[in-house]
C-alpha cells in the first residue's frame, strides 16, 4: 500500500479493463515520473472524451452528433445492416473494407452468468429500425464464443420469421476469441463468404 493519493491512482486504474495490480502500479509510477504537460494532456483527452462524445441515437455507435459518420454518410448502402456487440467490432469490420452498409451496436451479448439478457441490449430499437422495411439483410456479427453465438442465435430465431434476409459470418474466425482480434483478410472473407442464419 502506498501513502494517500498514488494508491488512489493505483486504484483507479486497476479498475480499468485488462489492467491488473501489478499494471496499475507500473501505470502509476510512470505518470508519477513523467512530464507535467504529458500527464496534463492525458487527463485533458480523458476529460473531453466524456463531454464530446456521445452514442449515436440511431445505432449506438459512438458519435460527436446525434448521429455518427456511418448513419449519416449517404454513400452507405441502407437495405444492409450489420449488427455487432460493441463499437470496436465496427472499427474491426470498417477496416476490412467489405462492408458498405450501416450498423447496429447492441452494447453486448446475452449472458445469462452476468445477468445480461435481451432487454439489456439495444434489441427493441433494432426492431423498430427494420420496421419501415428499408433493411433487406441483417447480418449477424456477433463475437465467435457462446455468449455472442446465444445472441445470433436469439436474434437468428426473432428475424427470421420478419421475412429478411438474415446472415451471420462464414466460419473460419478464430473460436472462442472476440471478433476485434480477427486479422483483416479473414475478416473479410467472413464476411464475403456469410450464410443464411438458420
Ligand atoms: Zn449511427
Amino acid at each position: 500500500m502506498y501513502e494517500g493519493v498514488v494508491q488512489d491512482l493505483i486504484d483507479e486504474l486497476g479498475r480499468l479493463p485488462g489492467i491488473g495490480p501489478k499494471s496499475a502500479q507500473r501505470i502509476a509510477f510512470h505518470l508519477l515520473q513523467a512530464e507535467a504537460a504529458d500527464v496534463r494532456r492525458l487527463a485533458e483527452v480523458l476529460l473531453e472524451v466524456k463531454a464530446r462524445v456521445k452514442f449515436c441515437s440511431t445505432c449506438f455507435n459512438v458519435a460527436e452528433e446525434d448521429q455518427c459518420r456511418i448513419c449519416t454518410d449517404p454513400r452507405r448502402d441502407p437495405t444492409l445492416l450489420c449488427v455487432v456487440e460493441e463499437y470496436k467490432d465496427v472499427v474491426a469490420i470498417e477496416r476490412t473494407r467489405e462492408f458498405k452498409g450501416r450498423y447496429h451496436v447492441l452494447g453486448g451479448a446475452i449472458s445469462p452468468i452476468d445477468g445480461i439478457g435481451p432487454e439489456q441490449l439495444h434489441i427493441r430499437e433494432l426492431l423498430t429500425r427494420l420496421a419501415d422495411g428499408t433493411v433487406g439483410e441483417v447480418i449477424l456479427a456477433t463475437d465467435p464464443n457462446l455468449e455472442g453465438e446465444a445472441t445470433a442465435t436469439y436474434l437468428t430465431r426473432m428475424l427470421n420469421p420478419l421475412g429478411l434476409r438474415v446472415t451471420r459470418l462464414a466460419s473460419g474466425l478464430p473460436v472462442g476469441g472476440d471478433l476485434e482480434y480477427a486479422d483483416e483478410v479473414t475478416l473479410g472473407r467472413a464476411f464475403v463468404g456469410r450464410q443464411a442464419a438458420t
